[in-house]
């Protein structure tokens, strides 16, 4: 997979990544925030609406969204502290807006909360809003989430392959905790099962079982 910066395909020293991600078939997996111009240049910078249209174009004349070897998903995230809309209604949305008006094609939209953690959580706390959101988040918790979290069947391993039990906890520094060994690594893997291991867990959490739950994957359920 290529968490791809759409606009990064018109940089210079990029031409033909486009073809060489085709050529591979590698999913990608690109941020687009909302199907509307005006608030995608609000929240990510003028002309970047622009750019990331022509962006999918290209990818679209290459046979992404398209080819079903050359899946390309789109990524929405809610801008402030709510929760994401329903999953299928918004990927409805997004669908007709993009080909009606673009004449774009892409293949699964994925709604994903935002874990009040690194620069959205700073975000938060700057505007007085942080323990408003964690309220909300643990209110909206589902229980049947539970099942289905990523944490449960992948893991995260660090540039150093060191382990975690998803990237948000990576990105606050939570490693893998397993028994008799003190910082599990992938070459541990050889030896040690997962099988029923704790998951080291913290408020955070409550990001991916709120609503209809939040994974890499998108959506847990269909609300
Ligand atoms: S944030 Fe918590 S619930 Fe979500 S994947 Fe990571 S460990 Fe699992």
């Amino acid at each position: 997979i290529d968490r791809c910066n759409l606009t990064i395909l018109h940089e210079p020293d990029q031409a033909g990544l486009d073809g060489f991600l085709a050529e591979n078939q590698v999913e990608i997996v690109a941020s687009l925030p909302c199907y509307l111009e005006e608030n995608v240049n609000r929240q990510r910078g003028k002309g970047v609406f622009d750019g990331s249209i022509r962006a999918l174009r290209q990818l679209n004349d290459v046979g992404y969204g398209t080819d079903p070897k050359l899946q390309l998903n789109l990524v929405y995230n809610p801008q402030g502290p709510v929760l994401p809309p329903p999953q299928a209604a918004l990927e409805a949305d997004y669908r007709r807006i993009l080909l009606d008006q673009y004449g774009i094609r892409f293949n699964r939209l994925l709604a994903l909360a935002n874990l009040p953690i690194q620069r959205f959580g700073s975000t938060l706390l700057s505007h007085g809003k942080f323990d408003g959101y964690v309220a909300l988040l643990k209110s909206s918790h589902q229980d049947d989430n539970l099942e289905q979290v990523m944490c449960r069947s992948l893991v995260s391993v660090d540039w150093q392959g060191y382990l975690y039990d998803c990237d948000f906890n990576q990105m606050l520094g939570l490693g893998l905790q397993a028994r008799d060994i003190e910082r599990p690594h992938l070459s541990d893997l050889r030896t040690l099962s997962l099988e029923g291991n704790g998951i080291v867990v913290g408020d955070h959490c409550y990001g991916c079982t709120a609503g209809q739950g939040s994974s890499c994957g998108g959506a847990l359920r269909d609300d």
